[in-house]
């Protein structure tokens, strides 16, 4: 008989993902001989038999591959027949190889995966050995970057490697057939990890209205009865956190409707094996307390992502628990025993267990928004999957990201890995994670910068640590404008690269001319960019503090529009406002909500970033009205008639959620204004949306139509936020093409 041997490369996320087993199977039911085995590129495969055996092999290859497996290329090749490696030609069987450790492309490294059906229902099984065993995976499920060491992906290169596989473990990690064969993770009661203290005790406490604190996958959560008004508060008030919403984690998806109304989409991504916290609409009347989420119409759920979390809703009866990140309101979560110290006073009781996490990640959080995703923060479950560039880097860059919801990226040719959530670089402790976890992704890719961006604004800590290093280690640095990156990042996503009208709404970013920018119309390709308009910019009286105060920007476009405040707050910081002291100027729209939210009275300080503009959102109840407010576009536009038609507003008595949704439809008449006249100006019809601002649903809700029967193509985020944790894609797509071109 005619045989053929061929070799077959596969690159992608193709390991941790039960590729080599699938590969293994595949091939025995082929009838074919050979190898498999993880290289430092991806997947080598050698295939030997008949040739038409061998086309059908190659052929349902990518067709079948495990639902975690991400194949970017399959590259093919002949082998000498008698160049085959003797140990495999002498018999005929298939085998799977020790994995190739030897050169420098580095696998793709998938995130973490929520427990697989399979793994649940051993879980729940009382004739199964890993019956209730809080620590159970397998090939498509459980830890990945939470627990990586080193590269290639494997037990000995994991936090597992401190863990003695027992014979029954082993028999199954080494069985081809098994769906553990090598799980790297593999586990079991006998030889696996172990929780610390009684879960049962914990579930007491809980129950009983205490706070705990759980070691997780990627951190420690905190978490109490999402049912119990006085549990919750107790909560919020030990963990300084006065109203931003906390997650709740439900039993299943039929919880999850109890509590809110789900799409069908929404209910794919809370099921997906991402298993993020997904924004959904609340229930009018439902068990949650008040206190989890106040005033807002919305809720972030999320399902039981690991077996312990999967075990702990089963003993509370699946009632809903509040699991917010382990932390003191806005520092890194806790990931290490001997951070636990930051949570005392927090947490009553804690359950830990000795699967140490290298990878602090935090949950990520999405919504659905005109049936696409709209992620708010990309985190556990996502990172650090690649996202791909339409062009390859010319060299290799490392982003250092924003300076508030900070994440890096590394570009290594056509691929991106933009890291986990690292958080507000305020804090020391974020920005020692920020340094830590730079240095961690380095060695697991093999990444050696030969070039950095960063964020124009000087005083970034981020900025500083991509100067001080590009200086140190002689490369080029590039300095890169907020808005700039905003637009960019969201057409790498789409891989546009033709020019585009980039609008960037946003809170506040260092704008090239040393004003503070943020309601930004931008004519650009990622080379460069033009400012093609922006909103009007005011003052903003007392700098950082004026974000804070949303009562100081109400004050700042009264003056602005020509309205004497009438008994201010404040008559200091009018004078501020008059005489321009302590007062730079901005054009941030996120600023325009504030000033608008303030002079309806509805919010006059806030307690976490974009508070007053969400409520302004949650007023209109999900419309706008038929009317809008009276504005002017110019060179830039003019918001003085805006304003002062809210002000009438305001002192005729109407409504506040009348202004609001007056105020929103506006928005959406000045995006359209504005991209009809750049439009016009320069005969570009792609809009792409980006900025902090566009994470309000109704205006994105709103926009995407109005400017798409308009006749523009729009596009928006899907894959990164276009809030700062995006920013960093956008360092990435910019300096690559600046990069391309010296
Ligand atoms: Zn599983
Ligand atoms: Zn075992
Ligand atoms: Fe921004």
């Amino acid at each position: 008989m005619i045989e053929e041997r061929r070799s077959v490369t596969v690159r992608g996320i193709v390991q941790g993902v039960g590729f080599r087993p699938y590969v293994y199977g595949l091939a025995r039911r082929h009838a074919l001989a050979g190898f498999v085995r993880n290289d430092p590129s991806g997947v080598r495969i050698e295939i030997e038999g008949d040739p038409l055996e061998v086309r059908r092999f190659l052929e349902e290859l990518p067709r079948n591959a495990p639902p975690a497996a991400r194949i970017l290329t399959i590259e093919e090749a002949d082998v000498e027949l008698n160049g085959a490696p003797a140990a495999v030609r002498s018999d005929k069987g298939f085998h799977i190889l020790r994995s190739a450790t030897s050169g420098r492309t580095r696998p793709l490294f998938v995130a973490d995966r929520g427990t697989c059906e399979e793994c649940r229902r051993e879980l729940f099984d009382p004739e199964d050995r890993r019956f209730g065993y809080p620590f159970s995976n397998c090939t498509q499920c459980g830890p990945r970057l939470t627990i990586i060491e080193g590269a290639p992906y494997d037990r000995e290169r994991t936090t597992m490697a401190a863990f003695e596989m027992c014979p029954s473990c082993r028999a199954e990690y080494e069985d081809p057939s098994d769906r553990r064969f090598h799980a790297q993770p593999i586990a079991c009661p006998e030889c696996g990890p172990r929780l610390d203290a009684s879960l049962d005790d914990f579930v007491d406490a809980v129950l009983s209205g205490k706070v705990g604190a759980l070691k997780g996958l990627g951190g420690y959560h905190l978490v109490c009865d999402g049912t119990s008004e006085p549990a919750v508060l107790r909560l919020r008030e030990r963990k300084a956190r006065d109203e931003k919403p906390f997650a709740v984690m439900v039993g299943d998806l039929d919880g999850a409707t109890a509590l809110a109304r789900l799409s069908d989409r929404e209910r794919a991504l809370l099921s997906s094996p991402r298993r993020p916290i997904v924004l959904v609409p609340k229930r009018d009347r439902s068990l949650l307390a008040p206190a989890v989420a106040p005033g807002n119409p919305n809720v972030g759920l999320l399902l039981p992502y690991t077996p312990l979390h999967l075990l702990l809703m089963e003993k509370v009866a699946a009632r809903p628990l509040v699991m917010t990140s382990g932390n003191r309101s806005d520092e890194p979560i806790v990931h290490r025993e001997d951070d636990l110290a930051q949570l005392e006073g927090i947490a009553d009781v804690v359950l830990s267990h000795n699967r140490r996490i290298r990878v602090r990640c935090d949950d990520s959080v999405t919504r659905v928004v005109l049936g696409e995703e709209l992620p708010l923060r990309r985190s556990r479950g996502y990172a650090p999957e690649p996202i791909h560039l339409a062009r390859a880097a010319p060299k290799r860059i490392l982003a250092a990201g924003g300076h508030l919801k900070n994440t890096f990226a590394l570009a290594d040719g056509e691929r991106v890995f933009l890291s986990h959530h690292i958080g507000d670089l305020d804090e020391l402790r974020a920005f020692e994670a920020f340094e830590r976890d730079i240095a961690l992704y380095e060695e697991l890719f093999d990444f050696e910068p030969e070039a950095f961006a960063h964020d124009l604004h000087p005083d970034y800590a981020s900025t500083r640590y991509a100067r001080e290093r590009a200086e140190r280690e002689g490369l080029p640095c590039i300095a890169i404008q907020h808005h700039h990156a905003h637009v960019a990042a969201c057409m790498a996503e789409h891989g546009l690269d033709a020019p585009v009208i980039g609008v960037a709404f946003d809170g506040t970013g260092f704008g090239s001319d040393g004003t503070i920018w943020g309601g930004e119309f931008l004519i650009t390709d990622y080379r460069e960019f033009r400012r093609a308009s922006h909103l009007r910019a005011v003052s903003l009286p007392g700098g950082d503090r004026a974000a804070k105060e949303t009562w100081r920007m109400a004050l700042s476009y009264l003056v602005d529009a020509g309205i004497e405040p009438t008994a201010p707050r404040s008559p200091v910081v009018v004078d501020m406002i008059k005489k321009g002291v302590n007062a730079p100027l901005t054009s941030s729209a996120g600023r325009l909500f504030d000033a608008v939210s303030s002079l309806i009275d509805l919010r006059h300080r806030i307690s976490y970033e974009g508070q007053a503009a969400m409520e302004l959102e949650w007023l209109c109840g999900g419309r706008l009205s038929d009317r809008g407010y009276p504005f002017v576009v110019d060179e830039s536009v003019d918001t003085r008639p805006l304003i002062r038609a809210v002000q009438e507003d305001v002192d005729g008595g109407m409504e506040p959620t009348e202004i609001a949704r007056r105020f929103h439809r506006t928005v959406v008449s000045i995006l359209e204004a504005v991209c009809e006249r750049l439009r016009e100006a320069h005969g570009l019809s792609r809009v792409v949306l980006s900025g902090g601002v566009f994470q309000n649903a109704l205006l994105t809700e709103s926009t995407v139509p109005a400017l798409e029967r308009r006749g523009f193509d729009v596009y928006r985020h899907r894959t990164v936020p276009p809030n700062d944790g995006g920013i960093s894609l956008g360092q990435i797509a910019i300096a690559s093409e600046q990069l391309s071109c010296v």
